[in-house]
């Protein structure tokens, strides 16, 4: 069975263009893919979409990174799903398909009434969120046009303590000068026992935060080291997890393990990635 979207046209296109270590390791990365594919019964959380395959992060954007040799942001990020990585129905990625597992099972925990916050709102998990009639929604950023609100994250005064019962902050920290204030402010605004999903880039295999003031003003340093020429650190799992707890927060980490094989693999998630949720006590 052939996947018209990109199976064997995307391998062809990569092994193309590739040097061969770096096609080695990828081919490695999207072997399962091909050698599943006729078994399952690909599913799409936010849409609902049964699909034959999702498609692959986008090849362009692959390319640059090779070029500059930035390998990790590929081959050693947590939660990334190169060979899998948009619906072909709505465009999640699979993180947004991640997120929505989790959202699924914490609305029917909740039971009721939700007033939610999401930070650079992703359109596929915004419509999935704004299907439920009992949740109120507000979407927020300060540079995305067709925002409830234009707002900084390490200032949002326009909401007042404790508003939100959930909020979704999702590869916004590593654009932000100074992420403490930022996660300061996302605890302010998060009620008591309310739930965040506070999600980064995360870069495994190192112990550290990259931050470098050298780096940050050239964004072809940015894209070498930090995955993407606006990125402005790089940050590791050990050192991500400090600064959301010196943030106050209580962080929970949910994986294959909590989710199921089964679902993962169905919601093209790859097995190696984790979600954080944030609660406050
Ligand atoms: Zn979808």
């Amino acid at each position: 069975m052939c996947n018209s979207r990109g199976g064997m046209g995307f391998k062809y296109l990569l092994r193309e263009v590739m040097p061969p270590f770096i096609w080695k390791a990828i081919s490695s990365l999207i072997k399962g893919r091909k050698n599943s594919h006729s078994l399952i019964s690909y599913y799409c959380p936010c849409c609902k979409a049964r699909v034959e395959n999702f498609i692959p992060f986008p090849m362009i954007n692959l390319q640059r990174l090779f070029d500059v040799q930035a390998v990790d942001a590929v081959f050693n990020a947590e939660t990334l799903n190169i060979s899998q990585y948009t619906c072909p129905e709505c465009g999640a990625t699979d993180r947004d398909r991640l997120y929505t597992l989790y959202l699924d099972m914490l609305f029917n925990e909740l039971n009721g009434y939700v007033s939610m916050l999401e930070i650079a709102p992703s359109k596929p998990l915004a419509d999935f969120i704004k299907s439920k009639s009992y949740i109120s929604y507000r979407s927020a950023d300060l540079y995305m046009e067709e925002v409830d609100d234009k707002i900084d994250i390490t200032n949002m005064d326009i909401y007042e303590d404790e508003k939100f019962d959930v909020i979704i902050c999702s590869h916004v920290l590593e654009h932000v000068e100074n992420d403490m204030k930022a996660i300061s402010e996302l605890y302010r605004v998060l009620k008591q026992r309310g739930y965040a999903i506070l999600m980064v880039p995360i870069t495994l295999g190192f112990k550290d935060i990259k931050e470098d003031n050298h780096i940050k003003k050239n964004p072809q340093l940015c894209l070498k080291y930090y995955g993407q020429e606006d990125h402005i650190r790089r940050y590791s799992k050990e050192g991500y997890i400090m600064r959301l707890e010196e943030g106050g927060f209580i962080v929970s980490e949910y994986g294959e393990n909590d989710f199921g094989s089964d679902l993962f693999l169905q919601a093209g998630i790859h097995k190696r990635s984790v979600l954080y949720v944030v609660t406050k006590v």
